[in-house]
């Protein structure tokens, strides 16, 4: 069965949008967080695109033997770590570097046979409260680590939870606060890594020696007050499809499931073909934006599986086969999700494996 949705994927956005990284981060190296299929843009054709990076960080075990038999040579970090002995093999085998967080994981490492030259990220818990060892724990935690392999690359790393919002800088503060003298004790002065998309941008003192940044890369702002644009960013994934068909309402007809919208007076509506299945989001209400040949219409009725229905009123020479954007170029994410009450993150991941992929340079 033909069906027109689309992702398109714009490569040059993505290494337009690491530019933009780089002129803010400078010194810092830099570590693209390719996690979940890399925001759902496809793992191995982003991680090309974005080749000349410093190193490729992910949560999946398998995302990151994928990236080495592809033949990336950076560090490819776990930002998880590993669950299990016969893991940890796979890091050695595959010469991952990986993000040791739990008295669980330091039991399991210690235990392990080394080999080579292990690169190992400390995570300390400094405020966001999901992963990592206390603050004071990060010196047994180094000296135990020292005495079981003594040229281990160590790097210190940290999460901020609350970098996005300006109303928050005491939170990002306090978290500095509880990181600084573990980093200020050792007498080796380890690498350090602090910044996700949100401090790039807002905390330049947070860069430090690797930046991790994930959003940006795709072109989505990680700022609640900012759109990707704004931040001179371009939209690497754009959601697109056709009408498929053309109803004409008379007043108080009703569209869809549950018969939400009502026609006031008579009106010309588009069913376009992406649902809540193709990973478009179901709470998104009447009047979300979308773009019909590339004029702004709007959303009408419930989100349906397969299909959603959009108001032409007012909108000539469309019909049919009319190319229709859920949100990329032209229509930021942002708006999108701000509409269904989630975040950019949450629409670019969710799209589902049926709507295929088309990379393009642009
Ligand atoms: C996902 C993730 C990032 C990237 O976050 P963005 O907000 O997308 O920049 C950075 N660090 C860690 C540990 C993460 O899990």
């Amino acid at each position: 069965m033909y069906r027109p949705i689309r992702a398109l994927i714009d490569c040059t956005a993505l290494q337009h949008n690491l530019s933009v990284v780089r002129n803010h981060t400078h010194q810092a190296r830099i570590m693209a967080v390719v996690k979940a299929d890399a925001y759902g843009h496809g793992l191995l054709r982003t991680a090309q695109a974005l080749n000349t990076v410093d190193g490729f960080a992910v949560l999946e075990l398998e995302a990151a033997i994928q990236l080495r038999e592809a033949g990336f040579k950076q560090p490819v970090l776990l930002l998880e770590g590993f669950f299990s002995a016969e893991e940890l093999g796979m890091i050695d085998h595959y010469r991952l570097s990986t993000v040791i967080h739990s008295h669980e994981q330091l039991s399991l490492l210690l235990a392990h046979k080394k080999t080579g030259k292990p690169d190992l990220f400390i995570k300390i818990n400094t405020g966001m409260n999901r992963l990592g060892f206390k603050s004071e724990e990060g010196n047994y935690v180094l000296n135990r680590i020292k005495q079981w392999c003594s040229d281990a690359n160590t790097t210190l790393m940290t999460h901020f939870s609350c970098a996005d919002d300006a109303r928050q800088t005491d939170q990002v503060n306090q978290q500095l606060d509880l990181f600084a003298p573990l980093y200020a004790k050792r007498e080796n002065n380890l690498p350090q890594t602090l910044a996700n998309s949100a401090a790039i941008l807002r905390y330049p003192g947070t860069h430090a020696d690797w930046v991790r940044p994930g959003i940006i890369l795709y072109g989505a702002s990680p700022l609640p007050d900012k759109t990707g644009i704004e931040l001179g960013l371009r939209p690497v994934m754009t959601l697109t499809s056709e009408i498929i068909a053309v109803q004409q309402l008379d007043p108080s007809d009703r569209v869809g499931y549950g018969g939400q919208f009502i026609a006031d007076q008579p009106m010309r509506i588009g069913v376009v073909a992406a649902g809540y299945a193709d990973g478009y989001p179901r709470h998104a209400p009447t009047g979300t934006p979308v773009l019909v040949n590339g004029q702004r219409t709007r959303l009408i009725g419930c989100i349906s599986m397969d299909m959603l229905t959009i108001d032409l009123s007012g909108i000539g020479g469309v019909g049919v086969g009319s190319p229709v954007t859920l949100w990329g170029e032209g229509l930021p994410v942002e708006e999108i999700a701000k509409s269904a009450q989630t975040i950019s993150y949450e629409l670019l991941t969710a799209r589902s494996s049926r709507v295929p992929s088309i990379y393009i340079y642009t």
